[in-house]
């Protein structure tokens, strides 16, 4: 039926692909129908139709893997609700393991896979072959099995969205290109098409591949490169019944999926190869690319190792397609910082069938409701740091990226590619002394520091790695003499100007209206009270404050601040993160070993703990913070960027009497584990308060200017809690945590640990996590509890405390 083309609308979505479907679907689900799609030539002719429409549903992160779960719920109901076949079926999904460390990655999913609440079955090599009679399991060493998870039809189950969404009156227009992007003032205001102008509230952009072109019509950047992807598909084979589950051999970088009695064999082979460095083809639709047998055939041979029934058998067709990936391969979601109304949900690196429909309902909500309705930080758009839309880091990092969804995802692992991207002015003087690099946001950071002799480099394991002995060195110099750490990847923002004050008032938790020169630890709320953010403000003087936080949230907290602070204040922000090095120099013997290098007085009396003070070291200026968190005496000395070396010089020669050692951010994250300081995007998230997290020491209700998310924690506080935030201690101190490790309380399921580390000096794995009850929480309920963390399947018993182990009465801070 032909539809009126509409000049106005409450809602473009950009693209015609399974994701701008769902997310149309969705938003007509929530009673949006003012709602339009614009695709450029016909539905699915991007990437979607072409997908092998896998559909599983473990994903790295429990919010992740609910919504996975999510979409096969959706697709298992959609033909019955909208009437169009989608082809979806759960026929399960087998992973097998052919090392000990690979069976070891699975059985570490499977346990995450029961928080989710997943049917899952950790299995031995026989029972893998009864359940996939084709398999060669001769050097198999276990496999786990996945029941609901399933497959579909990806141009059905996108059809059935968009019959859906039309059904709940959604227009849907194909042959209609969007052209430009049209924003009055900080907002989207319409879109321009081939058909005429669009004025709109909202603008989604779903444009697969496209997305990165699209959100620079906005002025938006969406990082994603698209590679060629590989599948073969073979003649009819005897033995591939309808309901043969899904394999995925990872060991093989393979998958083999039943197809009408055929199997079809994909491929994420490592060293992918990019794909359209010079623009899309303006007419690209439905296309397929050049086949390339030579990439494909290490694969191919190994599945035939695996399968050996493929050795038997023609290949009817060989697939190559482009898909879109990102640089740590994994999806964008949300609203984008640069302008708002201007949404994203692209960049699905091969797993957009499976991700759509969790996709598209978490986007419908979040426009609908002006926030993420869960945690989800990892695929956040936010996350995006503005030198990542560079093409060339794109390119060579996304020839990396395919090949590791099929990797080992080990603890620590680092990517290979688009390296040195930022570095510290102090970079070549870590390197001549042995540190091992590893890149967040872009900055390349010293992790540990390998020994003379010993090459700085990653042997990767999910036991004890190599660099274990040296960072238990580094720590040991932190707790009991003095380590250095580069911390120069921070984020630094200036807000200044007479109402800096009364913004950050109301942005801070904690009273930031205190005298220049003291330091605040705060947190920064949305008005649920959720934690948006976890930093220090420094006053530097009546109108000047140093925000500092980490370097991977330099985007979403400079947003929040821009967004928070009044159109009509008198405040100026300006990002100086290229302009000041970070020198943190902690440990008992700290304070001796500047003192031997500045004329400043560093006593409790003349620079107390929680204070700022310009000094000098060497012929350097600088801020000088008496912080911490390693959880030890020590200050962190923000240094003009082009002074840094200098004061690094200055200190490291004088470093040999008081015991220094370089230290890196391994040994950083173990000691603040310790500790039990939280950790943002681990511990504490937009979802958990501060009250849940044990940083209610850090609100204070009393102030003149009430702060953002007040009246929620309030609320909360006459409620009670249901979770609090605990630290736990392996009673074994054999095994390792990473995070996502299910707590059990009394042999059930309360929680599982946000993040996990070995902590060097208590001489045990510790980790960190929420204790949940629905009728409540508190000291007593977590003191009485029996707890066991679960490990790779198996129960590990632990200590729970609410206090920190370590230093439980912060002396050693204050000391
Ligand atoms: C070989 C292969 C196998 C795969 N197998 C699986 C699998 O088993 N399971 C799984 O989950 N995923 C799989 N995928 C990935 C999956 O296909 C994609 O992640 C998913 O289809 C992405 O959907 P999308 O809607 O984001 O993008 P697309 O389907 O590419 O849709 C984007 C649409 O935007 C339109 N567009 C672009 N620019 C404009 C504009 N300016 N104006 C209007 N419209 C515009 C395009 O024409 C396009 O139709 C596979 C991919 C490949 C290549």
């Amino acid at each position: 039926m032909a539809q009126d083309f509409p000049g106005e609308t409450r809602v473009v979505i950009i693209g015609g692909g399974i994701v701008g479907c769902s997310v149309a679907y969705h938003l007509t689900k929530i009673g949006w129908q003012d709602v339009v799609l614009l695709e450029r030539k016909k539905l699915t002719c991007g990437t979607t139709w072409h997908a092998a429409g896998l559909v599983g549903q473990l994903r790295a992160s429990l919010n992740l893997t609910k919504l996975a779960v999510y979409t096969t719920g959706l697709y298992s109901n959609l033909e019955q609700e909208t009437g169009q076949a989608t082809g979806f079926k759960q026929n399960g999904s087998l992973a097998v393991a052919s090392n000990e460390e690979r069976f070891e990655e699975l059985k570490r999913g499977a346990s995450m896979a029961r928080l989710a609440g997943l049917e899952v079955a950790v299995i031995t090599p026989a029972e893998a072959r009864d359940l996939y009679p084709l398999l060669n399991i001769e050097d198999l060493v276990g496999a786990v099995f996945l029941p609901k998870d399933g497959q579909t039809n990806p141009i059905d189950t996108t059809m059935a969205l968009a019959k859906g969404a039309r059904m709940g009156g959604a227009k849907i227009f194909e042959d209609i290109k969007v052209t430009a992007v049209h924003r009055a003032n900080d907002r989207v205001s319409g879109v321009e098409t081939e058909r005429g102008p669009i004025k709109a509230e909202y603008i989604v952009n779903c444009a697969g591949m496209w997305a990165r072109e699209v959100g620079l019509m906005a002025g938006v950047r969406v990082p994603l490169h698209a590679c060629e992807h590989y599948y073969i598909l073979t003649d009819p084979m005897p033995g591939v019944p309808a309901d043969l589950p899904t394999l995925r051999d990872p060991g093989s970088c393979a998958y083999f999926k039943e197809d009408a009695g055929k199997l079809l064999v994909g491929a994420f082979e490592p060293n992918a190869k990019p794909w359209g460095m010079d623009g899309i083809p303006e007419d690209f639709c439905f296309d397929e690319l050049p086949e390339d047998m030579d990439q494909f055939m290490p694969v191919l041979e190994n599945a035939m190792h695996r399968v050996p029934a493929l050795q038997e058998v023609g290949l009817r067709k060989f697939f190559c397609g482009p898909e879109s990936f990102t640089p740590d391969v994994t999806y964008y979601l949300g609203e984008a910082p640069e302008v708002k109304n201007f949404f994203v949900a692209a960049g699905f690196n091969s797993i957009g069938i499976q991700s759509a429909g969790g996709g598209g309902k978490v986007i419908a909500e979040w426009i609908a409701e002006g926030h993420p309705p869960m945690d989800l930080a990892d695929v956040d758009i936010r996350r995006v740091m503005p030198f990542q839309n560079n093409s060339q880091y794109l390119r060579e990092r996304v020839s990396e990226s395919l090949g590791l969804l099929y990797a080992m995802h080990w603890p620590y692992h680092q990517c290979e590619t688009s390296r040195g991207v930022r570095t510290s002015p102090l970079h070549d003087r870590l390197a001549a002394r042995g540190a091992c690099f590893g890149a967040v946001a872009g900055w390349e950071r010293a992790n540990w520091f390998a020994p003379e002799g010993v090459e700085p480099k990653y042997e990767y394991s999910y036991k004890r790695q190599n660099w274990f002995p040296y960072a238990a060195a580094e720590h040991k110099a932190v707790r009991e003499a003095v380590g250095l750490f580069d911390l120069t990847s921070f984020s630094k923002f200036l807000v200044q100007g007479p109402d800096a004050e009364a913004a950050m008032q109301r942005i801070c938790t904690n009273d930031v209206a205190v005298a220049p020169g003291k330091v605040i630890y705060t947190q920064w709320l949305n008005d649920r009270g959720g934690i948006e953010s976890d930093l220090t403000v420094t006053r530097l003087s009546e109108d000047n404050y140093m925000v500092v936080t980490a370097g991977a949230s330099a985007t979403r907290d400079w947003a929040w601040l821009q967004r928070n602070i009044p159109d009509d204040a008198r405040c100026q922000l300006t990002d100086v993160t290229s302009g000041l090095a970070v020198l943190s120099v902690m440990g008992p013997e700290s304070r001796a070993l500047l003192s031997r290098v500045t004329g400043a007085d560093l006593s409790n009396e003349a620079f107390p703990f929680g204070t700022a003070q310009q000094i000098e070291i060497g012929y350097a200026p600088l801020q000088a913070l008496r912080v911490t968190y390693v959880g030890e005496l020590g200050w962190e000395l923000y240094v003009p960027s082009e002074f840094a070396c200098g004061v690094f010089d200055t200190i490291m020669a004088e470093g040999e009497d008081f015991g220094l050692k370089l230290a890196g951010m391994h040994v950083l994250d173990s000691c603040r584990m310790e500790k039990a300081f939280r950790h943002w995007g681990h511990d504490i998230t937009d979802e958990d308060t501060p009250l849940e997290a044990g940083l209610g020491f850090a609100c204070r209700f009393d102030k003149n200017v009430p702060f953002i998310g007040r009246d929620a924690l309030l609320r909360q506080k006459e409620r009670g809690l249901t979770r609090r935030l605990t630290q736990f201690a392996l009673e074994d101190p054999e095994p390792l945590l990473y995070h996502n490790e299910p707590v059990y309380r009394d042999g059930e399921i309360v929680g599982y640990l946000t993040s996990g580390n070995y902590g060097h000096h208590l001489g045990r794995a510790i980790g960190l996590g929420y204790v949940s009850h629905p009728d409540g929480v508190d000291a007593d309920f977590v003191k009485s509890g029996s707890y066991e963390i679960e490990i790779a399947c198996e129960r590990v018993p632990a200590q729970a405390s609410l206090r920190p182990l370590y230093d439980p009465k912060g002396e050693r801070v204050k000391a």
